[in-house]
């Protein structure tokens, strides 16, 4: 039986930025949904915050499991039931994947407990990311590091619980270093933040990076 995995996304720097739309003409749900269905575990939907509920219905969630998310601007926007409503069913089960600048929306702070703040730059800088745990799942079929020649920098520190495993550690040019690969487990769900993907750089095209999410929806289902 397949992986239901659910990719959800604000949706707005795509809408609103020529310069954003040039770089994912199909939003950042539409790449990364791309990359997954490249993998014959995983049956893929995208949902995006101007659907009806958010896209997040209870139908909706109850058919998930695994929810991708990925947003920045409008955190605010996900009106607190719907973000109490994502919680509860990451304690009921549901794996849930909070990407780059989600680790301030509202349903990750809320299974964090802490304000989730780091530091952050645009800059245009190298990133590497170190697999620190090349035995975890996450980390199947990766090389020692992963380098981004051009992301947006975040830096310690990074204002989560401690997490109960940390997979990578990424070092930015500017000497920034950030824990960008963690999981928790809270209920009977497993949550795995990744920092990477700034939506002015394409990195959610490249293949390792799309291997890492793979990987990543199949521990967390
Ligand atoms: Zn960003």
């Amino acid at each position: 039986e397949k992986i239901r995995v659910l990719v959800w996304n604000e949706n707005i720097h795509e809408r609103k930025s020529e310069a954003i739309r040039k770089i994912y003409p199909d939003g950042i749900h539409g790449a990364i949904a791309e990359g997954l269905m490249q993998y014959e575990d995983f049956e893929v939907r995208t949902a995006t915050m101007d659907m009806p509920e958010c896209g997040l219905d209870e139908e909706t969630l109850n058919n998930t499991d695994v929810l991708i998310w990925w947003s920045h601007i409008d955190h605010a926007g996900i009106p607190d039931e719907i973000a109490e409503r994502v919680r509860q069913r990451v304690l009921d089960g549901m794996g849930f994947i909070p990407l780059h600048s989600s680790h301030r929306c509202k349903p990750f702070m809320l299974l964090m407990g802490t304000c989730c703040r780091s530091k952050w730059r645009e800059n245009d800088e190298k990133e590497r990311i170190w697999v620190i745990e090349p035995a975890h799942p996450i980390a199947r079929d990766l090389p020692e590091y992963i380098e981004l020649a051009e992301e947006e920098t975040y830096g310690e520190r990074f204002d989560i619980p401690t997490p109960d495993e940390l997979v990578f550690v990424s070092w930015f040019a500017g000497g920034e270093v950030f824990r960008s690969g963690c999981c928790w487990k809270r209920g009977l769900g497993k949550i795995f933040y990744f920092r990477p993907g700034h939506e002015a750089y394409p990195t959610y095209y490249r293949d390792d990076i799309r291997q890492i999410l793979a990987n990543a929806a199949l521990w967390a289902k």
